[in-house]
């Protein structure tokens, strides 16, 4: 009986890691996919071009078109191959259009690449073993041991002995680099791949400081504020649900803080991993984040600039031990029992609206913080809108959207033990091209609760 058991939950455990590596497989390809998907687009731009009537020809365009469409090589292209890139605001006017209720597709946090929540640790011991190795790491970045010791990492979520849906094996990780895996990649992965694009100029770029400084800046100063005597013995410990990119966890890291980020997204942990472990110095990456899209641009020059990547070196950044990014679904990793009274702080920027149940979202954030510690502890700092995800969903039959007013959030979060300290509306963008015609802004909420003592001490 237990025998048969064992084997069912093997097999189950076996489905689970041929689900997340097709998953992942599937994220692979679309970042392979890229430098194709852009030429592509030239291409579409040479064909409209060839329709002009002569007359309407008679002007000088940029770049040189009278090259052959299939033999020419775009020389932004050839960038990509030595590891530069570029990216897209992806047809801003078919965006518009898709959607009346103001999300754009790439101006969307929520949907910032976050569909394809990757079954990454869909089995709840797999979960906290992976939160309990990424604490155990050297911090992430820093050491070529870590650099190693992270492409492990990838190597174990795809291990060796793990079949795609199809059965087929997976030797090496050099099985991912197979070219096969660029073909048929559907748009929305392209157009999630420069969505990317666009957030690491928020995390990454000296761009995205304007952004930043509206969006992190107020959440660090807070926690500053909100621990002015923390020990550098034992910092207090900080988690960033859906940490995106990684920079705010990582500046919260550099504040004194043991800080963790949790991140679902393939998209969003392939490349923080990358910049995080990977770069060796300030301004190392060369990307194009704004080229792909012809839409709202004031000149030529503006839509072809370069951004320099990252800003700042992530490993002499000044981390604090312990510096972690956890990859899984939030409510996965942290509904668990371990996770009771671990944090002395849970920041939300850009988050509590990704939720099917954002109920279940502040419930858990009220369950992790700790209880009955100094006084300034236990904080739940948050800050962004509330342009809920799923809100426009009309998927599968299980799919929910729970989309409560600013006022009901706030209702819920009492009822779960918090009181309210701080509360301001701070307007910013996501991800942004600044020299834009098109720019849209959120009025964020951005508050301060604290988590009442239930107990008597
Ligand atoms: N905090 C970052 C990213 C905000 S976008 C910033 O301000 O730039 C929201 C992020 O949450 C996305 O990266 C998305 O992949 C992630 N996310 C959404 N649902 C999640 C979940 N259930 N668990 C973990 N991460 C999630």
């Amino acid at each position: 009986m237990e025998i048969e058991e064992d084997e069912e939950r093997r097999r189950q455990r076996k489905l689970e890691e041929a689900l997340e590596v097709k998953s992942l497989r599937r994220i692979i390809s679309a970042y392979l996919n890229y430098p194709e998907a852009a030429e592509e687009d030239v291409r579409r731009y040479e064909k409209s071009f060839k329709k002009l009537p002569p007359a309407h020809k008679a002007f000088e365009p940029p770049l040189d078109m009278s090259q052959d469409v299939d033999g020419c090589k775009d020389p932004h292209l050839e960038n990509f191959e030595h590891g530069h890139c570029h990216s897209e605001e992806r047809n801003a006017s078919s965006c518009q259009s898709v959607s009346t209720s103001g999300r754009m597709c790439c101006s969307n946090h929520a949907q910032a690449c976050s569909q394809e929540k990757s079954n990454i640790m869909s089995n709840p011991t797999t979960e906290l073993q992976e939160v309990k190795s990424e604490q155990q790491h050297e911090p992430i970045f820093g050491s070529g041991a870590g650099e190693v010791e992270n492409k492990n990492e990838i190597a174990e979520c795809c291990s060796n002995d793990v079949a795609d849906s199809n059965g087929n094996a997976f030797s090496s990780p050099h099985d991912w680099l197979d070219p096969s895996l660029q073909l048929n990649v559907p748009l929305v992965d392209v157009d999630k791949v420069r969505c990317i694009i666009r957030n690491i100029v928020r995390d990454w770029a000296a761009e995205g400081e304007k952004e930043r400084n509206q969006c992190y800046k107020p959440i660090l100063e807070e926690l500053d504020a909100q621990f002015p005597n923390r020990s550098k013995e034992s910092p207090p410990a900080c988690l960033v649900p859906g940490a995106g990119l990684g920079r705010l966890a990582l500046e919260i890291s550099c504040l004194g803080f043991i800080s963790q980020g949790n991140e679902f997204s393939y998209y969003m942990m392939i490349c923080s991993s990358f910049i995080l472990n990977h770069t060796e110095t300030t301004g190392q990456w060369t990307i194009y984040p704004w080229i792909h899209s012809n839409c709202n641009s004031l000149s030529d020059n503006d839509q072809l600039r370069p951004v320099l990547i990252p800003d700042i070196h992530p490993a002499s950044a000044g981390i604090t031990e312990g510096f972690s990014m956890c990859g899984g679904d939030f409510v996965e990793v942290y509904n668990d029992s371990s996770q009771i009274g671990v944090w002395d702080a849970v920041v939300t920027c850009f988050f509590i609206d990704t939720a099917h149940n954002i109920i279940e979202y502040i419930e858990i954030i009220s369950r992790i913080l700790k209880e009955g510690g100094l006084v300034g502890w236990q904080v739940w700092i948050n800050f962004g809108p509330l342009l809920y995800h799923f809100a426009d969903m009309y998927g599968q039959e299980d799919d929910m959207s729970i989309e409560l007013s600013l006022e009901d959030v706030k209702k819920i979060a009492f009822h779960y033990g918090f009181k309210l300290e701080k509360e301001q509306t701070i307007e910013t963008t996501y991800t942004t091209n600044p020299r834009s015609m098109m720019q849209n802004h959120y009025h964020a909420a951005f508050w301060t609760m604290r988590k009442k003592r239930t107990t008597t001490t």
